[in-house]
């Protein structure tokens, strides 16, 4: 018996197996979320920095990081959904406003950031300086082109710049100046041919020392422009979510109704990637209904179907054709479906259920509610989902819609519940339409599933994505996965390793027996 600590040769071949597969972990009965259990660390022979978060949000769109804003209207339009795509990820614009709005949000998401300014606001020269003021104050930019028709497509004349009035001479310095006195005429221009590729326009603009490249076509027609502007960022921002057309990528929620196709008719219009159905129990007629109708009229767009927690919901979703689901009944921050309905599934299990059932049909699935920390992402992703969807995390942000407030001397951002009575009640110039939490036209009497609350000012998301990201890439660095989608695949080969948490368990896990500390994070 001495054996235990000798060298014996039989026990030192014993494979060592620790932890549970995640398939043991979920499948007793009991439903688990993020905080119930932990991930076992393993072998680490890269740096952090070599991990990659690719990971596919739907059959056809994949995405440089993981991570998806929710469309809620305290979360994201188009100022969340610019600075998710920079940062690798996507924004989903909120559908509690007008299809008009909604159309708009998205139309300046694709025009955040171009290769090629496809739809310029041009002028003719017998437009004035005031026309020009009227763009800068509309659009924030006055790099205007000038053809004879005043329209893409004219004659290009010239160009009007901030440096064409910035300078200008008193007696010109008159509103009703036209626009021929004060263009730099086409023969000082720099220009480029139609035809020519993004990265020869990029040189060109380079050399010109100019801030914008107009594109014409062999018959002097003005065809699109460049900005130089976006070759800046372009640089700060080499992993930003992009078109083939180096537009950034943007998603948008709609309902099941009738009128909703209204809606889809001007999103598709305004370019959007991919829309989400939303509602919060998405196994019903009404989504399979409208799932049919997109892949009918919109082949080529992108349909994230949901919300379901288990395989049977998913299963229905993804016959009608879904390219992608949301996970996730009543474990949103804000959410009171579990407690009102009686009905949910705690995450993590639900995660995992729909994620190994849809990875049969290559259907990627995002983990939507509930992630408090990056742990959570790191947690959800390690159960098979490819991406994570977020509202309280980035609620409080200065990209997050409404304005601070401050109470108690804390500033503050209001973050509600799709499903709360304000959201439902939402009367403003945006409009309201939420009908997620409605299942069909008679309902008179409105049921809250969601609350309405607040969230302290947690400045530019632009500075707290890149911390999220870093913290992904350790996490994953610790589990020993050089990617996220080898995350995943260590999960189903049973390579990955899992441990439920008892309650002491979880507060050993957290800060304990300080008398006071200070929590920064980053
Ligand atoms: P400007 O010098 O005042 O024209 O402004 P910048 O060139 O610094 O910034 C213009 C930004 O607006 C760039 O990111 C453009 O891609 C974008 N943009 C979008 N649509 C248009 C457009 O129709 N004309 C111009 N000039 N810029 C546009
Ligand atoms: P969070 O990231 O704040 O934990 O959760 C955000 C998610 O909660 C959203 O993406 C959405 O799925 C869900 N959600 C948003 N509003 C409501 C609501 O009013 N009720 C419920 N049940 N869920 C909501």
């Amino acid at each position: 018996m001495a054996d235990y600590l000798s060298g014996n040769a039989k026990l030192a071949e014993m494979p060592l197996e620790d932890g549970l597969s995640a398939s043991q972990l979920l499948s007793n009965g009991d439903g688990l979320t993020y905080d119930d259990f932990i991930i076992l660390p393993g072998f680490i022979d890269f740096t952090a920095d070599e991990v990659d978060l690719v990971s596919p949000l739907t059959k056809k769109l994949n995405l440089k990081t993981p991570l998806v804003s929710s469309p809620m209207d305290t979360v994201t339009e188009s100022d969340m959904a610019i600075a998710m795509a920079l940062c690798g990820g996507i924004g989903i614009i909120h559908h509690n406003c007008t299809p008009e709005y909604q159309a708009n949000e998205v139309h300046k998401v694709k025009k955040y950031k171009h290769g090629f300014i496809r739809d310029p606001v041009v002028l003719s020269p017998n437009h004035s300086l005031r026309d020009i003021l009227n763009v800068k104050d509309e659009h924030g930019f006055c790099g205007v082109p000038i053809t004879d028709t005043g329209k893409v497509g004219g004659k290009l004349l010239g160009i009007v710049t901030s440096r064409d009035i910035g300078f200008l001479e008193d007696s010109l310095y008159e509103s009703s100046t036209k626009l021929e006195a004060i263009m730099t005429k086409l023969e000082n221009l720099v220009t480029a041919s139609s035809g020519v590729t993004l990265q020869e326009a990029n040189v060109i603009l380079e050399k010109s020392k100019k801030g914008k490249l107009p594109i014409i076509n062999d018959k002097g027609e003005l065809v699109s422009l460049m900005a130089k502007t976006d070759l800046k960022k372009n640089r700060s921002y080499p992993n930003a979510s992009k078109d083939e057309n180096k537009q950034l990528l943007v998603g948008a929620a709609i309902g099941t109704r009738q009128n909703d196709q209204e809606r889809l008719k001007l999103l598709a219009a305004a370019g959007v990637d991919v829309v989400i159905i939303d509602s919060s129990q998405g196994n019903s007629k009404y989504q399979i209904d409208i799932i049919k109708y997109i892949k009918a009229n919109y082949p080529d767009l992108q349909v994230i179907a949901g919300n379901v927690v288990t395989n049977l919901q998913a299963k229905n979703l993804i016959d009608a054709g879904a390219d992608g689901l949301r996970v996730g009944m009543g474990s949103g921050s804000i959410c009171i479906t579990q407690e009102v309905m009686a009905v949910g599934r705690p995450q993590a299990t639900a995660v995992y259920k729909v994620a190994e059932y849809a990875r049969r049909f290559g259907v990627p699935v995002i983990a939507d509610g509930g992630i408090q920390t990056i742990g959570h992402i790191i947690k959800g992703l390690s159960l098979g989902a490819s991406t994570v969807m977020m509202g309280s995390l980035l609620a409080g942000t200065s990209e997050a819609p409404g304005e601070y407030f401050f109470s108690d001397g804390v500033r503050l951002k209001k973050y509600r519940g799709m499903g709360s009575l304000e959201a439902m009640n939402r009367k403003d110039a945006k409009g309201s339409a939420m009908d997620r939490y409605f299942h069909n036209e008679m309902d008179k009497m409105k049921v809250a599933q969601g609350v309405s609350g607040s969230i302290i000012d947690k400045g530019t998301v632009l500075k707290f994505l890149p911390y999220l990201l870093c913290g992904i890439k350790h996490g994953c660095q610790d589990i020993g996965a050089r990617s996220v989608n080898d995350l995943r695949t260590m999960m189903y080969k049973g390579e990955l390793r899992f441990e439920r948490r008892t309650h002491s368990a979880q507060q050993e896990g957290n800060v304990h027996g300080l008398f006071s500390y200070e929590k920064r994070l980053y």
